[in-house]
């Protein structure tokens, strides 16, 4: 078994996988907990010749894991699974500490990353292919091969639950991969990728690198022995590897950014789904893809909403994700600091008003309050930016038709919700709204066994479900005259 070394009793030693090794790297780059600025550990980089022994590494693990047979395969995600879930505890205190979560949250993220490779690794076994009735003589069967290596990058919001989604899917489909994980998050895909090599997963099969990410995106998207890439980012990046992976004839998993709308119909209770709107607008300070932005919500009830979110938000308790008694931790690292309340300022500067938070709490951590703006304009930035924080923009709306015209006007097309006790109205909104997700009554956007991903600029291809496995398969068809 190939242990890691942990540079304290909470945080591991940072290093690359390739192959079954782990290799320690220098660079200047470190992680920061944004709890308290403090260093907590130093990110290896990977040189462009470590990347070309990942690709290698990753081709020979490939040959092997595609001819590995899938209960097999299943059987080595599974003791993965088992070992994270024994050391789940070390896992989450690791993630709060490196992105800033309340533990209790991370501990569900945790969780959550289990149940994503556990049902993945068993519909792994179902991966069926086709036999399409044609004259006789003829055969026509229809096989899911796997794609081939992937280069999968994935983000810091969520540091287990991200890279657990493309490495399950990959390694569920009979893929190699190479993971780069976010270099401000990197411990828990460390101790993600420590979990497979513990369970037995063949060298090559996973690879784990950190690095300057233009260059290692640049530098495997281009390699011809890289089949497919996965990223989860924003939308402006996730273009330019769109454009990178279309010069280079790669099919690629798009899962990109969101501006959630939230349209709360005439007959909910203003009351019951505003409180649930604060629970999840709070979740992870609202770096959230998936996270409620926009709350469009009627006139006939949009006061008493009003009264009750920003009472709500104003008593969400901020403070270290490690002290059991928050809600809600700081945001993830300064550059979020500076765009929320950049974008308070300018919706107040064009006449928002602003009901809960709206700036910066002490000056140590990077610690912004859930901030409540209603009256904003249209031309304010965060009606149509990303939030990508503790931000809810409060809008009144006459009827469901404007409510569902605001919802498309913009380019993004991820997560939508409602709150509707009408079965008319929920059809409505099911028909009308553009979007990969519509959760009703609720705020869970996705499962393990359902798809998740977007529409427009929110990105293209599924994570999740059956249609999530299929993205790391390529259709066959064998057509077989049969010779007497
Ligand atoms: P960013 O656009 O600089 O980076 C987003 C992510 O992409 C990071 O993980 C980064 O490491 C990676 N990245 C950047 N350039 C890359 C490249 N050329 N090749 C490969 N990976 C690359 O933004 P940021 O400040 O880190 O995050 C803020 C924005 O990112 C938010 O506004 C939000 O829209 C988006 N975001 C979305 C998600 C999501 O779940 N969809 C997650 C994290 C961030």
């Amino acid at each position: 078994m190939v242990e890691l070394s942990m540079t304290n009793d909470n945080y591991p030693e940072l290093k690359l996988l390739i192959g079954n090794e782990w290799l320690s790297r220098s660079s200047g780059e470190v992680v920061i907990n944004p709890a308290n600025e403090e260093v907590i550990g130093t990110v290896p980089h990977a040189t462009s010749a470590d990347l070309d022994a990942a690709i290698a590494a990753a081709q020979q693990g490939f040959q092997v894991w595609k001819r590995t047979a899938p209960i097999k395969r299943a059987q080595i995600m599974q003791r993965a699974v088992d070992l994270i879930r024994a050391r789940s505890e070390t896992i989450a205190v690791a993630m709060t500490l490196e992105q800033g979560k309340p533990l209790a949250q991370s501990r569900l993220e945790v969780q959550r990353a289990c149940e994503i490779i556990e049902w993945d690794a068993t519909e792994g076994r179902r991966i069926y292919g086709r036999v399409i009735p044609s004259e006789p003589g003829m055969r026509q069967t229809v096989l899911r091969e796997p794609v081939g290596v992937v280069a999968a990058f994935s983000p810091w919001n969520f540091p287990l639950s991200s890279p657990s989604r493309k490495v399950a899917g990959a390694l569920a489909a009979g893929c190699a991969i190479i993971l780069k994980a976010s270099e401000e998050t990197p411990a828990c895909a460390v101790m993600l990728a420590q979990a497979f090599v513990d369970a037995g997963l063949p060298p090559g099969v996973l690879n784990l690198v950190f690095g300057k990410p233009a260059e290692i995106s640049e530098h495997l998207i281009s390699q011809p022995s890289v089949r497919l890439m996965t990223f989860t980012g924003s939308v402006a990046v996730g273009k330019r590897l769109a454009a990178l992976a279309g010069t280079h004839m790669k099919p690629a998993i798009m899962e990109l950014g969101g501006h959630a709308p939230v349209i709360v119909c005439d007959d909910a209770d203003p009351t019951t789904a505003a409180l649930a709107c604060v629970v999840s607008k709070s979740r992870n300070s609202g770096q959230v893809c998936v996270a409620p932005t926009r709350f469009l919500v009627h006139d006939s009830i949009y006061d008493r909403f009003a009264q009750v979110f920003a009472e709500r938000a104003a008593a969400v308790k901020l403070g270290s994700g490690l002290d059991p008694s928050i809600e809600m931790g700081p945001l993830a690292n300064r550059r979020r600091l500076e765009a929320i309340h950049s974008l308070v300022t300018d919706a107040v500067d064009k006449g928002a008003r602003c009901l809960s938070g709206g700036d910066r709490v002490g000056d140590r951590g990077f610690f912004y309050p859930l901030t409540t703006v209603a009256e904003i304009p249209d031309g304010a930035r965060a009606m149509t930016e990303e939030p990508f924080g503790p931000l809810a923009l409060l809008v009144r709306v006459g009827d469901i038709d404007e409510a569902v015209e605001r919802a498309n006007a913009l380019p993004f097309g991820l997560s939508a919700y409602a709150f509707t006790a009408s079965a008319r109205n929920a059809d409505r909104l099911a028909e009308g709204i553009e979007c990969g997700n519509l959760a009703i009554n609720h705020f869970t956007a996705s499962t393990a066994e359902t798809p998740f991903g977007g529409v427009k600029d929110s990105g293209y291809g599924r994570e999740g479900g059956t249609e999530g496995l299929q993205c790391y398969t390529i259709a066959k068809l064998i057509s077989h005259k049969i010779v007497a």
